[in-house]
């Protein structure tokens, strides 16, 4: 309870830890078989901070979201959140994930999806219509309240689980791959609705995603995973400005330069491990 209290009244946000990653390893266990999926992960996320995590696919970034989640559990290392160890999930806490299409409930209008887990948090029916209509209204779908997710669109689907996590009022939202299905103007789209509403609601981000324009263009700070077994190469401060937009921050220098150098590391990174397994 004091560290919570602690972290609750730190003075700056860069002193103010809101999630501890310690050394995390996970290997799974199975037919004979084990496979290493992470093998040393430590970093923190600030609260307010919008971070993305870099890495190529299979490096274990799924793992890794699930153990933050609480529903993994590392083989070593720990989970801490707002200064409670993680063994499970916590209240506080929003994830989105790739899948839009088994995410929400076909059987449930929109409406209907997005208040369901206010429902469990027990608000009141007043609150959850207000948070509800809010939610839908902040991701652009004021219209499609009565609708069934089978109706809209993928990127709309993507918007609603986007509505749903925020509707929740979590303090951090995690994000794994949230856009890797939907077409590419869409997909701006929705980068630009998760920068928007991390500026209005200040809401702790942690975004996950295979694609290094995309977490730079996202992110404040990127953090680089190595190919598997899993380690963070690096921590990136994203110094662009915070007004972002698709055409001019992507055509700047500074963006070619930052993920020219995410680039590289990922490069250098898969070359030390290639060589490991000649030798
Ligand atoms: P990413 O999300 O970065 O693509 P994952 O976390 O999904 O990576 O997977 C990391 C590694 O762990 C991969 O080699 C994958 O095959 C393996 N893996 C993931 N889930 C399981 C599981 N339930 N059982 C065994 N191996 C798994
Ligand atoms: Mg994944």
């Amino acid at each position: 309870m004091s560290a919570m209290s602690q972290t609750r009244t730190a003075a700056g946000p860069r002193t103010d830890v809101l999630l501890d990653v310690r050394g995390v390893r996970k290997v799974y266990e199975g037919r004979g078989r084990s496979v290493e999926a992470v093998r040393d992960l430590t970093f923190t996320v600030a609260r307010g901070d919008l971070v993305c995590v870099v890495g190529p696919s299979g490096a274990g970034k799924t793992t890794l979201l699930k153990c933050i989640a609480g529903l993994l559990a590392p083989t070593s290392g720990e989970v801490v959140l707002e200064g409670e160890s993680v063994d499970g999930p916590p209240p506080g806490m929003a994830v989105v994930f790739q899948e839009y299409g088994r995410s929400l409930f076909p059987w449930m209008t929109v409406r209907k999806n997005v208040e369901l887990p206010l429902k469990q948090k027990k608000l009141p029916k007043a609150r959850r219509a207000e948070l509800v209509h809010q939610a839908l209204s902040a991701v652009g779908l004021d219209d499609v309240h009565g609708a069934y997710p089978w109706q809209l669109s993928g990127g709309m689907q993507q918007r609603v689980a986007i509505a749903r996590a925020i509707a929740y009022e979590p303090h951090i939202l995690l994000m794994d791959e949230p856009f890797a299905a939907v077409d590419a103007q869409t997909r701006a789209d929705l980068e630009d609705l998760v920068r928007s509403l991390w500026q209005r609601l200040g809401v702790t981000t942690l975004f996950v995603t295979h694609d290094i324009d995309e977490a730079v263009y996202l992110g404040q700070r990127v953090l680089v995973l190595s190919s598997s077994p899993t380690v963070v190469l690096d921590d990136v401060t994203i110094d662009l400005p915070a007004q972002r937009d698709q055409l001019t921050t992507r055509s700047s220098t500074r963006f070619t330069e930052l993920r020219g150098h995410v680039f590289e590391q990922i490069q250098r990174a898969k070359q030390r491990s290639g060589a490991s397994v000649v030798e």
